[in-house]
């Protein structure tokens, strides 16, 4: 819509010093920093976002913030412990469980998703990332919209939430696009391609003639998304080994066979809740159902992976201030695939301690593999939230864990389940970041919760506020959160 200059003196005058307040809020005045908009948007891979400035061409605006770099996501690479770790350097709190519905360890009990969810503050204490958002969507309604709907949702998301940032006069104002999860999960990788044409639209009509923007972009994604193929679920198969085998499922753990596990979504990659003396036996029967590619658990600082062939154990060391070590040993088929990262380590230091590598060390020799930063990752994941799991497994690719109403309604609406994430593996848990920012240093790739703290460097992040409530301002609502 263009406004055109009124017949009426008054009012044209009015306009025009609406329009110098407009521009006084989104460009940066003679001596101030630029503000900084931090775009959030689900499940867009690194690889989408590589192919769309090969095709949009260097001209675009999304190309002219440089190369994208990988953002190497949390496990499970799924939203509640991505986006929680993303924040991090913003003191966000952890969120309950994994998913809106989970095992409280408090009253051995899985909750969640329950009758109190829409009304009271539970959502911001299961979910407080999604609250940290200045900007998201803020109602169930458009939530549900934005699943039904995603391509057309997406583009509206994303121009609401640039208008929502142009009116604030937030030093650094967080937006949160969920809708990209949806066109993911639904249409696959390939029709996130049309939303950053949009987007970019969006953004080149706020640049200026050189395409320049006239705020600060951060733009990222908490994880990527993999499939193609129709995915099976393996919950058949883990509930009919695990039964079997004599133990019950249930939404309580009173005695040693009691079994709970979560299911929300589709995902390749579920969370287990057991009595402590059965862990070990329930991980070593899970590993062997089908399309399960590993399991783990952790006691302390050691991490044990319990694959269908093999067994593998990560062990943590961390002295005083210095950069924690990892070291992964194993017996009969390594279930991460590590055996050419070592060896590659090894030679790299022949001097070095054979077993512990730094932290970085095994970033920098994994981001690429098919196990990205898998020690960290699989270590990390039972401190990602308030209720951790008793096993976490992860998924081989052509399987996916969930809720049988959900795949069916997917069906109904779209066809086939074919696109998730949630898995170690690659495809699924490299999501990307780009930024304008000056202090922007990129290497090829950053774990997920360093790859905001170039942010925090000044005094903005004062402005982000700590408290993950002081979000709840422009985009207030209550919605439900993806996977
Ligand atoms: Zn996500």
């Amino acid at each position: 819509m263009r406004s055109h200059p009124s017949e009426n003196p008054s009012v044209g005058i009015l306009l025009g010093l609406a329009a110098l307040v407009c521009l006084a809020a989104t460009s940066a005045r003679a001596g101030e920093r630029p503000r900084v908009l931090v775009l959030a948007m689900d499940s867009i891979p690194l690889y989408i976002v590589e192919r769309y400035i090969e095709e949009a061409g260097p001209d675009s605006v999304i190309a002219r913030l440089g190369t994208p770099a990988g953002l190497v996501s949390s496990f499970p690479a799924v939203s509640y412990s991505a986006w929680t770790g993303i924040l991090e350097p913003f003191g966000v709190d952890r969120p309950l469980g994994y998913y809106g519905k989970y095992y409280d360890r408090n009253t051995s009990q899985v909750t969640g998703f329950t009758s109190d969810w829409l009304t009271s503050d539970r959502p911001i204490a299961q979910s407080p990332w999604h609250y940290f958002f200045h900007w998201r969507l803020s109602s169930v309604m458009d939530k549900a919209r934005a699943y039904m709907w995603p391509e057309d949702a997406g583009f509206r998301e994303a121009r609401d939430a640039l208008d929502v940032f142009e009116r604030s006069d937030r030093e650094i104002f967080f937006a949160y696009v969920v809708s990209t999860d949806a066109i993911a999960h639904t249409a696959g990788p390939d029709a996130l391609l049309l939303f950053l044409q949009r987007l970019d639209g969006l953004l080149s009509r706020r640049a200026d003639a050189n395409g320049r923007l006239p705020f600060t972009l951060v733009m990222l994604s908490d994880h990527g998304v993999a499939g193609g193929e129709v995915v099976e679920n393996v919950w058949p198969a883990v509930e009919a080994t695990l039964s079997d085998a004599g133990f019950t499922f249930g939404d309580s753990i009173q005695e040693d066979d009691d079994v709970a596990i979560i299911r929300v979504g589709m995902v390749t990659a579920y969370e287990v809740y057991t009595a402590d003396s059965r862990r070990h036996e329930v991980a070593q029967r899970l590993a062997g159902v089908e399309g399960t590619r590993f399991c783990v658990s952790r006691e302390d600082e050691t991490v044990h992976v319990y694959g269908r062939q093999g067994e593998g154990t990560i062990r943590r060391k961390a002295r005083g201030g210095e950069e924690a070590r990892f070291a992964y040993t194993w017996t009969g088929i390594d279930p991460l695939d590590l055996e050419p990262v070592l060896d590659e380590l090894q030679s790299a230091a022949p001097d070095a301690d054979p077993d512990f590598f730094s932290d970085s060390a095994w970033f920098d020799a994994t981001w690429k593999t098919d196990t990205p930063d898998a020690l960290y990752r699989l270590y990390r994941s039972f401190d990602a939230v308030e209720n951790p799991a008793s096993l976490l497994c992860s998924l081989e690719s052509g399987y996916a864990f969930g809720a049988t109403g959900l795949a069916w309604v997917s069906w109904l609406a779209h066809g086939d389940f074919r696109w998730t994430h949630g898995a170690l593996t690659r495809t699924g848990s490299v999501g990307f970041i780009s930024s304008n920012a000056p202090e922007w240093r990129p290497g090829p790739a950053v774990r997920f919760n360093e790859a905001l703290r170039f942010l925090t460097g000044s005094d903005r992040a004062r402005d982000a506020g700590r408290n993950p409530s002081a979000g709840t301002g422009e985009g207030a609502g209550h919605s439900d959160p993806p996977t």
